[in-house]
């Protein structure tokens, strides 16, 4: 159920439907937006009864939303969401956003030399695991709380915003807790334990789609963090397994304008995993923003063949320099633009 306030609702109309859905036994969302103030209902209760709660003071109507996903879809929130950040940086929006970095946090001297090269190219996000779901328990498993303070220094010293993942419910609140943003990765999207305490965290969640996921069980993935109050969520295709043998995985472009027309979430493209070949990440970076991906993550390594994980896909700092300038140019046709970074000559 949805709940529209009117235009002109006040902020004492909308606590007080609020209080009277909590009365009820379910959980409001109130919504804003640029018109007026929505509010989702959720719960697990059955089936909501509307009773008088259209006789109430300020609301517009009540809607039924149909779809799995409520507080995912645009028929609750219509305008594009877009997530901002203390530099500047936003995903969603007119700005692209760049989220580049090396598949893992190797040392302080490996992480800083990437940093620096990306931040001088553009970038306004950096990545790099500290905890690493590997296939293999004899892989190398990330340097977990080093690798969070590292990339706490690389946002002092370069302004770059921290995209990491959290692995599992145990480290979560430390990865919260030094990171921007915390990556769910694409084995974990189905892990609703961890999804609802990502719920309750106040930052941005973003979530790597499973590998044979589809697009409902994406979103509801999403729904489980929003459905504990927590907004933020960004979406990254990157890829799933289908027949193909030429790439590592099928990067599914086709799922953007699909997931666009149904939710107002921001969606990014992760063509590294999502081809598992240097030479095939920068056109399908390409692709993505012209498709109308709100941006792309990309790994970066400047040493790939000597990488702790995922060299053979992880592409230059001076490839990355090149993307940037092409995907700046095919933001324009696409009314997007590329933003100009963060001062690095600033912050030395
Ligand atoms: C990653 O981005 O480091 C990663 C492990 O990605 P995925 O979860 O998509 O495999
Ligand atoms: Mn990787």
């Amino acid at each position: 159920m949805l709940v529209v306030m009117k235009a002109q609702a006040t902020p004492e109309e909308i606590q007080a439907v609020c209080d009277h859905i909590v009365q009820l036994g379910f959980r409001p969302h109130p919504l804003p937006g640029a018109q007026r103030t929505a509010i989702g209902i959720t719960g697990n209760q059955g089936e909501f009864n509307r009773g008088n709660l259209e006789s109430l003071s300020g609301v517009a109507e009540v809607i039924r939303v149909s779809k799995a996903y409520k507080l995912a879809s645009r028929d609750v929130k219509e305008e594009d969401t877009v997530v901002r950040f203390a530099n500047g940086a936003a995903i969603g929006g007119r700005d692209l956003a760049v989220v580049a970095g090396p598949c893992s946090i190797e040392s302080h001297d490996q992480a800083f030399a990437i940093a620096e090269q990306v931040a001088a190219s553009g970038a306004q996000f950096f990545r790099g695991g500290a905890y690493k779901p590997r296939t293999s328990p004899y892989a190398f498993q990330g340097l977990g709380l080093e690798a969070l303070k590292i990339m706490s220094e690389i946002r002092e010293r370069f302004g770059l915003t921290i995209v990491t993942e959290a692995l599992d419910s145990e480290t979560l609140h430390l990865v919260a807790e030094w990171a921007d943003v915390v990556q769910i990765g694409a084995r974990n999207m189905q892990n609703f334990s961890l999804l609802k305490k990502a719920g309750q965290l106040r930052k941005p969640v973003l979530i790597k789609r499973g590998m044979s996921a589809t697009m409902e069980e994406f979103l509801m993935a999403a729904e489980y963090v929003m459905s504990e109050g927590n907004y933020e969520v960004i979406l990254c295709e990157r890829g799933v397994r289908t027949f193909a043998d030429h790439a590592r995985n099928t990067l599914d472009l086709s799922i953007v304008p699909a997931l666009r027309h149904v939710s107002h979430l921001p969606i990014l493209v992760d063509p590294s995993h999502g081809t598992g070949r240097r030479d095939s990440v920068l056109p399908m970076a390409r692709a993505a923003v012209a498709a109308g991906a709100d941006g792309v993550m990309v790994e970066v390594h400047d040493h790939p063949e000597k990488a702790l994980s995922d060299g053979p896909q992880s592409i230059y700092p001076a490839q990355f320099s090149v993307m940037m300038q092409e995907l700046g140019q095919i933001a324009l046709v696409v009314g997007r633009r590329m933003p100009r970074g963060v001062a690095v000559e600033d912050r030395q």
